[in-house]
């Protein structure tokens, strides 16, 4: 039974640490995996890396709808041989597309925050698959998007550094109080 976490907001220091290589696929490998897809589609957002539950392993989930992964509205998918659950563990991001793009991106450790992240259009990523075995997998689109979020993650990255001057400016008293919420909440543990 995978269990739905508790998720770490902005203020909390393991947001900014990277995450350790997982040596080999175990069965608490795989858990912990469970318990990401099972804590994000809770709070219903589209990817989630380990240390946003409190984890050190270099490992994430993303999950789109099917809407999500098509160019044009009643289009093809972008990506049909992806999976739209991937949980890339050990995540490297290879190759990436010159051609980029921009959208607002939100994050489920800023509650409220949102901002506009201007991103490669394809990546290539290669990681460990759930059979333990190295594997490359190719993303385009917002897919690519959601998983360069995630990766950033795993190397204690976070979105809002990828935002302009006056956007962080803009948003710099909303997140002062957002981590002084989150350290009293560690505080009080
Ligand atoms: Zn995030």
């Amino acid at each position: 039974m995978s269990k739905v976490l508790s998720i770490r907001t902005y203020g909390d220091p393991i947001l900014r640490e990277a995450a350790r290589p997982v040596p080999a696929m175990t069965a608490e490998i795989r858990t912990l995996i469970d318990d990401l897809f099972a804590t994000m589609r809770a709070a219903q957002g589209v990817g989630l890396a380990a240390q946003q539950v409190g984890r050190s392993e270099a490992i994430c989930v993303v999950e789109i709808p099917a809407g999500y992964d098509v160019e044009d509205e009643n289009g093809p998918r972008l990506n049909p041989d992806i999976p739209l659950a991937l949980a890339l563990v050990n995540p490297k991001i290879v190759e990436e597309s010159d051609e980029t793009c921009s959208m607002e991106e939100g994050c489920l450790s800023f509650p409220d925050i949102r901002g506009n992240v201007e991103r490669p259009w394809s990546v290539v990523i290669l990681h460990l698959g759930l059979d333990g075995k190295p594997k490359t997998t190719s993303l385009s689109g917002f897919f690519a998007r959601a998983a360069q979020h995630e990766i950033d993650h795993l190397g204690g990255d976070l979105f809002i550094d990828h935002f302009s001057h006056v956007k962080k400016l803009a948003i710099r008293s909303k997140l002062k109080n957002l981590k002084t919420e989150t350290l009293e909440k560690l505080h009080a543990i």
